[in-house]
């Protein structure tokens, strides 16, 4: 899902992120209201309180108002707090009423904070609640439906990546098995051309057939060391 920016204007950054940050994590929240998030975002870029977080998600939209490299004020646990001032804050949107729009809205996130964890290269321990830092009951109806729950969903989508990563792996494993082989001549690389004429025309090797060299390429690699070795010690010339 694409992320639209609506980032708080650099005027307001000593109200909403004033301090420069390195996240460690993710914190999740859930707005407690029914605003989409693109109004969720207006407000709250809009007023001059200092609460703040990053994204807000909603069933449609990832919409970012913060910087990663900077703070929000979404923890509750004051100025200096670890959550303040280390975690990237994720409001999902619809909590209050739930249903269908907040359902989405869940899924939408845990794909987010999926991808999230992999570009930070960040576990599923990374995944904090709003609850850890202060002891709100918040994100409310994630947890009434199941933190647990959505901490597998998060896990499922990781495990999506890595399925297709794997098959990529496998791929990738079977390309570099099928090691070249060179048949003819005028296959060989430039650098091999000479010392193996050179080699074949004293007889050290003989291919499959008199057309057909049938050498891989670590053979011709080796061949070519082999071919130097004896052109240093005079016994062939190229
Ligand atoms: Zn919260």
């Amino acid at each position: 899902m694409e992320i639209i920016q609506r980032l708080v204007s650099a005027d307001k950054y000593g109200i909403k992120c004033p301090y420069s940050m390195t996240p460690k994590g993710i914190c999740v929240h859930n707005t407690a209201n029914d605003a989409s998030a693109e109004n969720e975002i207006a407000y709250m870029t809009g007023n001059n309180d200092y609460t703040s977080y990053h994204y807000a998600i909603d069933d449609r939209q990832i919409i970012q108002a913060i910087p990663e490299n900077r703070n929000g004020f979404h923890a509750g646990d004051g100025a200096t707090g670890e959550g303040n001032r280390n975690y990237i804050g994720i409001e999902i949107c619809y909590s209050k009423s739930g249903g269908e729009r907040f359902i989405q809205a869940e899924k939408n996130t845990a794909v987010f904070i999926a991808s999230k964890l992999k570009e930070y290269g960040w576990d599923i321990s990374k995944v904090k609640k709003h609850q850890d830092f202060s002891g709100k009951y918040c994100p409310h109806r994630t947890l009434d439906m199941g933190w647990q729950r959505f901490l597998d969903m998060i896990r499922a989508e990781l495990s999506k990546e890595d399925d297709e990563l794997t098959r990529e792996e496998v791929q990738a494993m079977i390309d570099a098995s099928k090691e070249r082989v060179y048949h003819y001549w005028d296959e060989l690389p430039d650098w091999a051309q000479a010392p193996i004429k050179a080699l074949y025309g004293k007889g050290y090797f003989y291919g499959a057939a008199p057309d057909d060299l049938d050498l891989s390429y670590g053979t011709m690699r080796t061949l070519v060391v082999l071919a130097r070795a004896l052109k240093a010690e005079g016994k062939i010339e190229y």
